[in-house]
């Protein structure tokens, strides 16, 4: 399979050259593999054409607004493969990396202020979260860091090799339980004109086993070329004059999840009539190309919004990219609870108090050794009780009155899924809480 693969992928990394004999970029390499699944088997590819609409649809019937029940925190290894010292990119440089994935998937980086304000109420965070493996495959301790010396100079003829220990890469962790991300040269032709590319879930119709676009599960996860990796990454000047702030593995994470680019990767004499199929971005002909033009209205009709440059999945540049929307959020989320839920290294819990008075009393929160903690802010702890209901109603924990302000509460042999917790007043049989909560085993 990788063998196939490897051909497909050497037809689309030859140099670029835009028709003005410039040197562009491809920024990612998800078109090429849609364009090539498409043309190999268009069977598979209006499965997960269907599937995606579906999943969109389902995005636009969801609460409007950025409200989230649980954040899910994926588990992340990091593979630096290097054939020279400067590929062996710093542990700080990694970690700065992760910071930017946080900031970006939580909207909480200094310039969220440059979204134009016309969107500004369908931003916010997604509930989604990364963190470093602590523990390899193998039960190990490790920083989530998998460094690799190798033979191979640069990965951009044959991408899908640096996923190979056996092709000069490294394999993968469990793709099932880890976010695979590759960091590694992807130059090709003493031109780095692929910054980075990512697999759609492997179980999605579209990349089943038995589509020839199939991505096997050995090589799900990401792949970034060494120059955007992190903030302040000291050879990012090398791939142009804008500003690299760490989004191109934003982006690419977003494809991991499910997303499409914004302008649903029509061509430009295409683009209008082709779509992402999701509402709230706004129909766009084709990708920015790295311009952060904001006047932008590539698809105009009357009344319509102009093109959402601030989007992570256009092509607009770090500089511009600001934002995912409130549909792409919700096409994450169910891309990971469906076909990713055990690279959830946890679940944190975002309270949903019945009464605002009540905020600074209780908190309901991820318990890091299973379950969940009730922490009690008052001295009166034994006038509250604790139920735990599955989603048919059914009682399947209690607690008579809480005797402590740190209370576990633990799902036992209870199967993975959504639960409710409440808590009541004992004396007055007052609803305190009540809040929806993911729980995986
Ligand atoms: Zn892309």
């Amino acid at each position: 399979m990788k063998r196939v693969l490897g051909l497909i992928f050497s037809l689309f990394c030859s140099p670029l050259f835009s028709q003005t004999g410039v040197n562009t970029f491809e920024y990612c390499g998800h078109d090429s593999l849609v364009v090539e699944a498409k043309r190999n088997d268009p069977v598979a590819y209006e499965q997960w054409e269907e599937e995606y609409k579906k999943m969109a649809l389902k995005a636009r019937v969801q609460r409007r607004g950025f409200v989230s029940d649980t954040t899910f925190t994926l588990r992340v290894v990091f593979h630096v493969l290097y054939s020279s010292n400067i590929e062996n990119l710093s542990d700080a440089l990694i970690r700065s990396q992760l910071k930017v994935l946080n900031e970006a998937f939580g909207h909480y980086h200094e310039d969220t202020a440059d979204l134009r304000a016309i969107f500004k109420d369908r931003a916010g965070d997604v509930g989604i979260r990364f963190e470093l493996a602590t523990v390899d495959p193998n039960g190990n301790t490790t920083n989530g860091i998998n460094r690799r010396a190798t033979s191979v100079t640069s990965f951009g003829r044959n991408r899908s090799d640096v996923k190979f220990t056996a092709d000069g890469g490294v394999d993968a962790w469990d793709p099932t339980r880890y976010f695979n991300i590759w960091v590694c040269d992807l130059s090709s032709g003493g031109f780095d004109n692929l910054l980075g590319f990512a697999t759609p879930p492997s179980t999605h119709p579209f990349w089943s086993a038995t589509g020839s676009g199939a991505y096997p599960l050995s090589e799900q996860g990401a792949v970034l070329h060494y120059k955007v990796v992190g903030v302040n990454n000291p050879l990012a000047n090398q791939v142009g004059s804008r500003p690299l702030k760490g989004r191109v593995a934003v982006h690419e994470v977003g494809h991991y999840l499910g997303l499409r680019h914004i302008w649903g990767d029509g061509t430009n004499a295409t683009g209008c009539s082709v779509d992402d199929f999701i509402k709230d971005t706004p129909n766009q002909r084709r990708s920015s190309n790295f311009v952060c033009q904001k006047t932008n209205n590539t698809c105009f009709t009357a009344n319509d919004e102009p093109d959402l440059v601030e989007n992570y999945m256009d092509y607009s540049g770090d500089e511009c990219m600001v934002m995912f929307t409130t549909q792409q959020k919700s096409i994450m989320r169910e891309a990971i609870t469906k076909y990713r839920p055990n690279v959830v290294a946890k679940t944190d819990v975002i309270n949903q108090y019945i009464r605002d008075d009540f905020t600074a009393l209780f908190k309901v929160y991820y318990n890091p050794n299973g379950g969940l903690r009730i922490d009690v802010n008052d001295d009166k702890r034994s006038s509250y009780s604790f139920i735990l209901y599955n989603m048919a109603g059914q009682k399947i924990s209690d607690s008579t009155p809480l005797t402590q302000t740190r209370q576990d509460v633990n799902f036992g042999n209870h199967a993975d899924g959504l639960y409710i917790i409440q808590i009541i007043n004992n004396s007055t049989d007052e609803l305190m809480l009540t809040q929806k909560v993911q729980h995986f085993n």
